[in-house]
């Protein structure tokens, strides 16, 4: 018969310890022994046994204690235990500790070996189990460990080949990836960027301004102008926890676009303004040459008015093209209370035409603003000729002038045709009508173009509030000169 496992036997009763010996060796088992409890510690070591008898009375009756510790160290180490008397408080003990067995006298070799080979059967299914367990988890762990890894890899591939400009910022504002596009926008391809201080990488002034002012308000529009004359549009997005990724498009073909197109328009207005202006002079001029008959007359009146319309149309195009173009940079002390109350007074006949009450509510004393007169006149003009034409007769118009933590809020109320909530922001745009505006209102969609512009100029903001068929409400804020207010 082939040598069998090692069992260890803890006795200091030597009667019990032959016994056991006997019946162990009969059936082929290896056995060591400790009979004292120095020892014990050093002979586990040294023969890694299958199994361990262990006698309760061992050490002055410590062993319970004993096989505790060892299950602590060796938990999966089948311990049976050799009791003198078996009792209900023995078989407590043993399933508390969590030992496999116990034997008890009479003691016959059948009954030593039987508890032997099914303990250590437990323990080698126990083995088995576990192996199997340790095996399934490891082989799926590296499942996920290398699908992780190629998605991984595809991400970096996708990330380091996005064609805008990507980079990703720690919370204290150190860089953790940066793409091609990013560093070969400023030119930083020879450079070990990762981890550095973004603000000391990127030197760029405008760029510095991007994050120093993304710091308050996130910023969605910002244009970084390169000397070269490529113009990226970025925008910082804060990721919470991550940090913040600040992220840039080339749009130098869009604003060459823009230009070339500002610039037809410019000419084109500009060279329409000669021959209007001597069609309108030679209207003048063939009423003097003689006698016109009734219809004559008539048709030069069509003439007159519809050459007068082109030229405001031409008027507002050639404003817009300067306004856009940054030219206007006139700047002076104004007090905007004395602009809107000529405006009012100069369109008091078509408020009497129209039927339409005005309301005002003008501060006593309001800060004076820095801008150009004229601008802010032609802004008021067209808000308020808005909200008149786009009135029906009858009706209140009610402007509002307040002062607020060193702005100036002007609010312009009818009781109108009202705007589609769908529309709000595109009315700003040159050109747009709202889809509610009747064939017979005139108009060419440039007024509102041109009050933004304005008011941008003036570094203001405006918006509208509407509801359709109930009127509309729109709001300029602009920024006081002078905090401090005084008299007039
Ligand atoms: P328009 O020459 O068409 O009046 P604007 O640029 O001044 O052009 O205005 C753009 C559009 O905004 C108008 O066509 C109209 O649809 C809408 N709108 C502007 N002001 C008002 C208002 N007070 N009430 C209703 N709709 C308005």
């Amino acid at each position: 018969m082939p040598q069998r496992d090692l069992v260890l036997l803890v006795f200091d009763d030597t009667t019990i310890l032959q016994l056991m010996q006997r019946a162990l060796h009969a059936a082929s088992y290896k056995t060591a022994i400790v009979s004292e409890r120095g020892a014990l510690e050093k002979i586990i070591q040294e023969t890694i046994p299958a199994l361990v008898m262990l006698d309760e009375g061992f050490d002055r009756g410590l062993g319970f204690q004993i096989a505790g510790e060892l299950l602590e160290r060796f938990p999966t180490m089948p311990i049976l235990i050799y009791t003198a008397q078996e009792s209900i408080a023995l078989y407590r003990q043993i399933f508390k500790i969590g030992l496999s067995g116990c034997l008890s006298p009479p003691l016959r070799n059948d009954d030593i070996t039987g508890a032997v080979e099914l303990s250590l059967q437990r323990a080698r299914n126990l083995g088995d189990w576990m192996r199997r367990e340790i095996k399934r988890t490891t082989a799926s762990l590296e499942h996920r460990a290398t699908m992780s890894e190629s998605e991984l890899k595809r991400y970096e591939y996708i990330f380091a080949n996005i064609q805008d400009g990507v980079v990703i910022v720690d919370p204290e504002g150190r860089i953790q990836l940066i793409n091609k596009a990013m560093e070969t926008a400023f030119d930083l391809t020879e450079k070990k960027l990762r981890g550095q201080m973004v603000s000391d990488v990127f030197n760029h002034p405008e760029m510095h301004s991007l994050i120093k002012r993304a710091e308050t308000i996130p910023i969605k529009y910002h244009e970084i102008n390169f000397d070269d004359g490529r113009i990226y549009n970025a925008q910082y997005t804060p990721l919470g926890d991550i940090g913040s990724v600040i992220t840039m498009q080339d749009i130098s073909y869009l604003k060459q676009l823009d230009r070339m197109k500002n610039e037809f328009v410019h000419t084109v207005s500009h060279d329409l303004r000669s021959p209007l202006t001597s069609v309108l002079g030679y209207t003048e001029l063939i009423q003097r040459t003689g006698n016109l008959n009734e219809q004559q007359v008539e048709f030069l009146d069509r003439i007159r008015s519809s050459v007068e319309s082109i030229t405001l149309l031409v008027n507002d195009l050639l404003d817009l093209s300067r306004l856009e173009a940054g030219f206007d940079t006139r700047r002076e002390a104004v007090r905007f209370e004395n602009v809107l109350k000529f405006a009012l007074d100069t369109m008091e006949g078509q408020f009497h035409l129209k039927g339409i009450k005005l309301q005002t509510d003008i501060a006593e004393t309001l800060p004076e603003l820095r801008g150009n007169p004229i601008r802010l006149r032609q802004l008021l003009d067209n808000i308020i000729s808005n909200a008149l034409k786009y009135s029906p007769k009858g009706g209140t118009i009610r402007i509002s002038l307040q002062a607020e933590d060193s702005q100036i809020i002007l609010s312009v109320a009818d009781e109108g045709s009202g705007i589609p909530k769908s529309e709000h922001a595109r009315i700003f745009e040159k050109f747009y009508r709202a889809s509610n505006v009747p064939d017979a209102v005139d108009g060419s969609g440039l007024g509102l173009a041109i009050v933004k512009s304005i008011v941008e100029a003036h570094q203001g903001r405006i918006w509208v509030e509407s509801v359709v068929d109930k009127g509309s409400t729109f709001f300029v804020v602009l920024p006081a000169y002078k905090s401090n207010k005084g008299p007039h």
